[in-house]
């Protein structure tokens, strides 16, 4: 077994889900479907009002290369484009489809049986197209993390199975029970970018899900259940001993870090032609009567996802998208899952403390993965010293909460990280 880095954190694990097969949820009665979903440029609506759609049906082109197109993820009519609720953004635009209740799609199931044989360009063009983008929580497309400039040589590629946020299962689930896909995007994914290693990497908690790549053919490395050994510049530290450099990718260490669910989404679309509209999350927390796995139409309101899932099991305190330790809290029942979505969380208590000052007890320098000295930055960004706080390395933070997890003065460091990681950004440009 690999040993991981020293810091981070021993969470308790709370996967109950781990043993609930993947159900699939049938598709909604209206989705909202936000053009951005991904990084880069957003992508540009090409449908409008009263426009009929099938599922699979482009309804945003993608503008540039960093960008992908959006789909529509069921059947139905266009019956608003405008501003909705947006589970990272606040509000973005969005397109509202009416399901017609046929769920035709656009391109039925086409199997391409030699794909294996396509050139490079073309594997590419068919990732992009299918909107593609990294499903770990990222969202960057992954047409673009697999062209690195010709200069730069990638000797590995690593496929990210660690899912080490406590209550997520999404991932765990998806490799016992589809791990051909995943080995095969993998494969395809190595065949893009020529690298000689291809290594997948889960966490100790993950035997079965290992084996059942194994079976695969895969390379598996297991290294310890810590958080966030998931995080990609923890993973390439933790199993290559590289560090990638502030402000640089993976691709400047020599290597490319995929998520297990963006492979089989990939592996969807290349040998099926399956745009992605659909994804595996994890419901979970004690908020929530049923927990399960479910496979869901990107698009679907939260709480048509409640009630598919038995419904709340009291009046919620909060409502989180992404795991409990860096997702993001929700406010509107209508907010829709979209690619990036890992879990949704219901939290019946919350702990709602006041901040006091600090005790200078260190802890948050002692758990922080990127060596970082939260306490010292803290001081800084709360007053709006930002040269301060970038000398410290504040935009290297990768906004864990390991830090605020054991902080005793209750110090809401991650927020004041993220404010203060805006304020450098802004001074810099
Ligand atoms: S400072 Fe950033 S990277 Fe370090 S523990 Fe806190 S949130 Fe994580
Ligand atoms: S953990 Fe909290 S109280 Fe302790 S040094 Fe860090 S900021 Fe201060």
């Amino acid at each position: 077994m690999f040993d991981l880095f020293a810091s981070g954190l021993k969470l308790k694990s709370q996967k109950i889900t781990s043993g609930q097969a993947i159900e699939v949820m049938p598709p909604p009665k209206k989705v909202h479907i936000p053009f951005s979903q991904h990084q880069g440029n957003p992508a540009r609506p090409v449908v409008s009002i009263g426009d009929h759609v099938k599922a699979g049906t482009v309804i945003a082109e993608a503008e540039g290369f960093v960008s992908v197109p959006v789909h529509a993820s069921i059947s139905g009519t266009v019956t608003a484009v405008q501003r909705h609720p947006h589970p990272v953004l606040g509000h973005s635009l969005a397109c509202t489809v009416e399901a017609d209740e046929s769920d035709e799609w656009k391109n039925p199931a086409q199997t391409h049986q030699s794909y294996e044989n396509l050139p490079v360009p073309e594997l590419l063009k068919k990732i992009k197209g299918a909107g593609v983008v990294g499903l770990g929580g990222g969202a960057f497309p992954t047409h673009v993390k697999l062209a690195p400039p010709d200069d730069i040589k990638i000797d590995t590629l690593l496929i990210n199975g660690c899912e080490c946020e406590p209550m997520l299962t999404a991932d765990y689930r998806l490799m016992l029970e589809y791990p051909v896909g995943i080995v095969e995007g993998a494969k395809i994914f190595q065949k893009i970018l020529g690298t000689p290693k291809l290594v997948f990497v889960l966490e100790n908690n993950k035997t079965g899900a290992a084996h059942a790549l194994e079976k695969e053919g895969a390379v598996v490395r297991i290294i310890r259940a810590r958080y966030p050994a998931g995080h990609e510049k923890q993973l390439i530290k933790s199993v290559l001993r590289r560090t990638v450099p502030l402000e640089k990718l993976p691709w400047h260490a020599g290597c490319v870090v995929q998520n297990i669910a963006t492979c089989h989404a990939a592996f969807q679309a290349i040998r099926f032609g399956k745009p992605l509209i659909e994804r595996v999350i994890t419901v979970s927390g004690e908020g929530v009567r049923e927990p399960k796995n479910i496979m869901v139409r990107i698009g679907t309101p939260l709480e048509d996802i409640i009630n598919f899932c038995g419904g709340y099991a009291a009046k919620p305190r909060k409502i989180i998208f992404g795991g409990p330790m860096m997702g993001i809290a929700q406010f509107a029942p209508d907010v829709p899952v979209i690619k990036c979505t890992t879990g949704i969380i219901v939290k019946l208590r919350e702990r709602s403390e006041p901040e006091t000052s600090c005790v200078r007890c260190a802890r948050c320098v002692d758990v922080c993965p990127m060596k970082l000295m939260p306490c010292e930055m803290v001081k800084y960004v709360k007053h709006n010293e930002f040269n301060k706080a970038d000398d410290l390395g504040t935009r290297a933070c990768i906004e864990c909460g390991c830090c605020a997890y054991v902080c005793p003065a209750k110090i809401p460091l991650v927020h004041y990280f993220k404010y203060g990681k805006t304020e450098i950004q802004r001074i810099r440009s």
